[in-house]
């Protein structure tokens, strides 16, 4: 079914609007519709946008078929139907790791991990990128932007020039500098702001307003955006072989990519790709910025903002826009959301490290240590099969070990010195 622009601002072109199988967005609150157009609230009552579909029939065959990226599953997606013609990083079809050594150390039976790691730009963002500018080059933009607590500035920059975009990218002053640098290299325009991420947001949405000419991913496009994250649901449905697990753990920075990986699941039920067998969705937080964990413990359905201090800087978003979606998700798939110290959050990453060979960046480990967490508290069940999001590199986040690891001893370049070292470790 094809849509036309109508009151859309798509500049100058009168071609209908191809954005698959989406037909309109609607009130997340409400359900009121709009037509598809680059928008995020409501005019009817101001609550966030979500984009409806009309899927109609979709096989197994047909996704199997298609390229090794998230563009397999472009008849769930907001995205033009020639995609996989359109240059773009081709994020997706990352590992999903059987972690049984992990498992044993945890105490649960059956543990897989979603290595996201292996995307374009080393992390889950990527995902969500390239739908927000698949769908933002359909309403005739040609500059991306976004403010990032740095894994969307990579993303960002890095698809932006692939499509041969201008991007435009705004970071808290306070980034990790690998973060920087790995954002400057695609010589996009990067802005760092002093302020924490919640004011460069803020600053983004003026800016938004004032340059309608700019489609920045999780403002004005954000409905399409998020959708980009539910392709880690289909994945790992997929990768078990077209079956759902039974528990996934998902970190939380604005919520997004944790009710979209629900939605991907549902998804994927509705369409019969899948039995629609019951799952728990938990979430992760770290404690220095933990508004959704702090709701959920309180038994609230509102986020009250918090000013985060955490090493998990990707995750310090302090007013997550979707909290309060995330807590009916996690509600009503009978999970539970924790919160780890710092201190946890390096424990996490050396123990993945470790038992599984990947090293995660810091919002990994705050999975890792938050899925220890709750097995030990009973919360997560140790004989339901389960799977951990591990949503980004390491090396973005070298600081964050660096006073933990090291080598055993510096030594001359002699076997003896060498024995004594193996002997000390030995003994
Ligand atoms: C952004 C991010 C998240 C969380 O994303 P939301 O959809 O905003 O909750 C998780 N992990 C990493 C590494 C991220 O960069």
């Amino acid at each position: 079914m094809t849509v036309t622009a109508g009151s859309s601002t798509t500049p100058g072109t009168r071609r209908p609007l191809d954005l698959g199988p989406a037909v309109a967005l609607a009130s997340k609150e409400s359900g009121h519709q709009i037509p598809l157009a680059p928008e995020f609230v409501s005019p009817d009552d101001f609550a966030p946008l979500e984009v409806v579909y009309d899927f109609g029939r979709v096989r197994r065959e047909d996704i199997e078929a298609g390229p090794r990226s998230i563009w397999r599953y472009k008849r769930l997606l907001p995205v033009p139907s020639d995609i996989e013609t359109i240059p773009s990083t081709d994020p997706g079809c990352t590992r999903l790791v059987r972690a049984d050594s992990l498992a044993r150390e945890l105490g649960v039976r059956r543990l897989w991990v979603k290595d996201d790691t292996g995307n374009p730009t080393h992390s889950f963002k990527d995902r969500v990128v390239a739908v927000a500018l698949a769908a933002a080059r359909e309403f005739g933009f040609r500059v991306l932007a976004c403010p990032s607590t740095g894994n969307l500035a990579n993303a960002v920059a890095a698809a932006a020039a692939r499509a041969g975009w201008d991007s435009v990218v705004l970071v808290p002053s306070t980034l990790e500098r690998a973060k920087v640098l790995t954002t400057a290299v695609y010589d996009g325009t990067l802005i760092a702001v002093d302020g924490n991420y919640d004011d460069v947001n803020r600053l983004a949405t003026e800016l938004a307003a004032e340059h309608e000419d700019w489609a920045f991913v999780n403002v004005n496009v954000r409905p399409y955006y998020g959708e980009g994250s539910k392709t880690l649901g289909f994945e790992v449905a997929e990768q078990l072989g077209w079956r759902l697990p039974e528990q996934i753990v998902v970190p939380i920075a604005s919520g997004s990519q944790l009710t979209k990986v629900d939605r991907a699941f549902r998804e994927f039920g509705e369409l019969g790709l899948v039995e629609p067998t019951p799952y728990r969705v938990f979430g992760a937080q770290a404690n220095g910025c933990s508004p959704v964990a702090s709701a959920f413990k309180a038994g609230l359905d509102v986020v009250q903002p918090v000013r985060p201090e955490t090493i998990a800087r990707s995750l310090a978003i302090g007013a997550p826009a979707d909290g309060p979606y995330v807590l009916d998700t996690v509600r009503r798939t009978g999970g539970a959301i924790e919160d780890v110290t710092d201190q946890e959050i390096v424990e996490g990453i050396r123990l993945l490290a470790r038992t599984e060979g990947i090293f995660t960046e810091t919002a990994g480990g705050v999975t890792v240590a938050t899925a220890k967490k709750l097995i030990e508290s009973g919360q997560l069940d140790p004989d339901a099969e389960t799977v951990l999001l591990i949503t980004g590199d390491g090396l973005k986040t070298l600081d964050a070990i660096s006073d933990h690891v090291g080598p055993k001893a510096t030594v001359p370049p002699t076997a003896q010195a060498v024995h004594e070292v193996l002997g000390q470790a030995g003994s």
